[in-house]
């Protein structure tokens, strides 16, 4: 079996910021592949009016305590499991509801 981009991480001859000639080529096929078969998902059940919301989201997303990986698991986490998505819509709607009334938020 060949080196994937994740043993060079644990290897630590990679980082986030800096990637070896392999990995750097291993990312750019998997970054056109991977980002093509999101844009296919979010494209069959957004339209362009959510997926601007998606995106402005996605600018705005900070990252403070975890890396992009865990972060990434977290929200594919969040996407797949039913209840979580129930709980996330209500904190939602309790926050429309707090700012529609201009009450700060607990949380
Ligand atoms: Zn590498």
């Amino acid at each position: 079996m060949s080196r994937t981009l994740y043993d060079c991480f644990k290897a630590k001859v990679c980082t986030d910021q800096i990637l070896c000639e392999a990995c750097h080529e291993l990312e750019m096929e998997m970054l056109q592949e991977y980002s093509d078969s999101l844009i296919e998902q979010i494209q069959g059940k957004f339209l362009a009016e959510d997926i601007h919301d998606l995106a402005i989201g996605f600018h705005s997303l900070e990252v403070i305590r975890y890396d992009s990986r865990v972060i990434a698991s977290i929200y594919s986490w969040a996407l797949s499991d039913p209840n979580i998505q129930k709980e996330l819509a209500e904190r939602y709607f309790q926050h429309l509801k707090e700012k529609l009334h201009g009450e700060k938020s607990t949380d």
